[in-house]
């Protein structure tokens, strides 16, 4: 398969006449073969009009049809084999491993969704037969159905080239609901973007839906993403990125004539919180699984562990030795972009700078593109003192909070933002003290591990990948799971409809 640069709308491809960009070589920072055409105006346009036309007949269709198309997706993904892995590799830095696992992800959510779909249970179908005779007034007939939102613009992630773009779970939780999507291409890998996107457009057409169900456009700037999220047609934006991004969208969906959800995951720092008993019974080795969570892919995940609070004792004190022991020996790892590799270095640097913050440890120094990881601590009056010492650092930095005691630690815990989870490494000791903060941890973040750590979400009924913001921008839904579709339906409620009008799911022969 050939990468072209090609803007992928209304069935067809089409070369973007607005500013060319190149995907980048993660590893060198250097251009990678094809250069991309950025999207103009009226290309928003056509995609936006042909979404929107498309939504009529794709809203109605049947959820075998729907089914199918959500797995046929996932069989063109596979097909198209090594190519997508090596460009992924190339644009993100990441491991082959991991990219073989992002896509087995990707294919298996689309897959759930499938079966989501097949069930129909997200229709949410509810009869109140009405009785005419009812006094003083009569009671009427109200049946009840989730109908989908309309045209939703799905911005990839930088982190995620695979499961969280082009046919990620946003596209494909969208997809299942019954909405068509228009996806914004990370810049940052838009060669793995225009793979994928080009399986999508052959799963619409082999599935013989309207080809507006789906489009991607290349922009290496904000005006498109900007454009369509202002867009009348367009009805919800899903979005995973930083948080200025985030909220820049937010705002320009909320001035909207009819303001629109934006599902916009952004920063998170995930507590781990260590109780006294874990840290006396196993302090080094929750260390050294606290280190290889911190460190992976570059510690570029939405779930890094990237603070930890524990009270002054011993066991903080191994845990401390431990993690300083073994960080020096994990090399230095590419960043996924420029910026972000240079995000990182100011974040880090900012930590070293700070007159209350003590490094730890660091891992092998690597270059310019690449990240070495680095763990600070402090204590939890210095933290209290300054709120910028819980902005996320993305990539593998970390950092260990002393408090004098568990009221102390409750303060900090009272002062961090929303969170995606929450870790508690605890012993049978623990447990009441434990017990006693879940109330307070439900409250910041959308979910709560024990003995465990945050990165590794699985794709599950029972997951919540959200949490208050600014973890997302709406803690009432989840991005990873097939929770996700309740995102894109809203409620209809049908009152003293006669059985002709009413929906055919809503019929008699299905209530009786
Ligand atoms: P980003 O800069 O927010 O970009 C995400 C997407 O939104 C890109 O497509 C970008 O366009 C677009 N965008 C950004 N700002 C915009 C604006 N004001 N208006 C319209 N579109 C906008 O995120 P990133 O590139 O993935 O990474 C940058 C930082 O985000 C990281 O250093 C990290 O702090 C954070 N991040 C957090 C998570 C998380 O899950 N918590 C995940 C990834 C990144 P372009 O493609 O043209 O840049």
């Amino acid at each position: 398969m050939t990468i072209t640069g090609s803007l992928l709308v209304a069935g067809a491809e089409k070369r973007g006449s607005n500013a060319e960009f190149y995907g980048l070589e993660a590893v060198t920072g250097k251009p990678l073969p094809t250069s991309f055409g950025g999207a103009s105006v009226e290309d928003v346009e056509l995609a936006a009009q042909h979404a929107w036309e498309a939504f009529a007949s794709y809203r109605e269709a049947d959820p075998k049809i729907r089914a199918g198309f959500l797995e046929m997706i996932a069989q063109e993904i596979e097909s198209i084999g090594d190519e997508l892995i090596l460009r992924a590799i190339a644009e993100t830095g990441l491991t082959r491993g991991r990219l073989e696992g992002e896509r087995a992800r990707t294919t298996l959510q689309l897959r759930l969704f499938a079966k989501e779909v097949r069930d129909g249970r997200f229709q949410e179908l509810r009869f109140d037969v009405g009785d005419p005779s009812r006094k003083p007034v009569p009671k009427p007939d109200l049946r009840l159905r989730n109908v989908p939102l309309g045209p939703v613009v799905v911005f990839g992630a930088s982190n995620f080239p695979l499961a969280f773009s082009v046919a990620g779970g946003d596209t494909a939780s969208a997809l299942a609901a019954g909405c068509p999507v228009i996806v914004k291409a990370h810049s940052a890998h838009p060669g793995t973007s225009e793979l994928v996107g080009r399986a999508l457009q052959r799963a619409v057409s082999n599935t013989g839906l309207h080809p507006g169900v789906f489009a991607l456009l290349f922009d290496s700037g904000f005006e498109v993403g900007q454009k369509l999220v202002a867009d009348r047609r367009i009805r919800a934006v899903g979005f995973t990125g930083s948080r200025r991004g985030g909220t820049a969208l937010m705002e320009i969906a909320r001035r909207r004539k009819q303001p629109i959800p934006v599902y916009a995951e952004m920063s998170s720092i995930n507590p781990v919180v260590l109780f006294p008993g874990a840290l006396k019974d196993r302090a080094a080795h929750i260390a050294s699984d606290f280190v290889t969570s911190l460190v992976l892919g570059a510690g570029q995940f939405c779930t890094n562990p990237g603070l930890v609070l524990a009270v002054e004792c011993e066991g903080l004190e191994v845990f401390i030795r431990k993690a300083a022991e073994l960080l020096p020996d994990v090399g230095a790892q590419a960043m996924l972009t420029p910026s972000i590799a240079k995000a990182y270095h100011e974040g880090v640097a900012k930590l070293r700078r700070h007159p209350d913050v003590r490094t730890v440890a660091s891992g092998r120094s690597g270059g310019e593109l690449e990240g070495s990881a680095a763990l600070f601590d402090t204590s939890a009056r210095a933290f209290l003192a300054d709120h910028q010492l819980q902005e996320e650092v993305f990539g593998a930095a970390g950092l260990v909070v002393r408090c004098k005691d568990i009221a102390e630690l409750e303060r900090v815990l009272d002062e961090v933002e929303g969170q995606l989870t929450v870790s508690l490494h605890v012993t049978g000791e623990d447990e009441a003290e434990a017990r006693r903060l879940v109330p307070k941890l439900e409250m910041l973040a959308g979910r709560l591990l024990v003995n465990g750590f945050g990165t590794g979400v699985e794709v599950s009924p029972a997951m919540v990948h959200g949490g208050p913001y600014p973890a997302t921008a709406d803690g009432r839904s989840t991005s990873v799971g097939t929770m996700a579709i309740y995102r894109f339906l809203r409620p209809v409620s049908y009152q003293d409809f006669t059985d002709a009008l009413l929906p055919e799911p809503l019929r008699e022969a299905t209530c009786s």
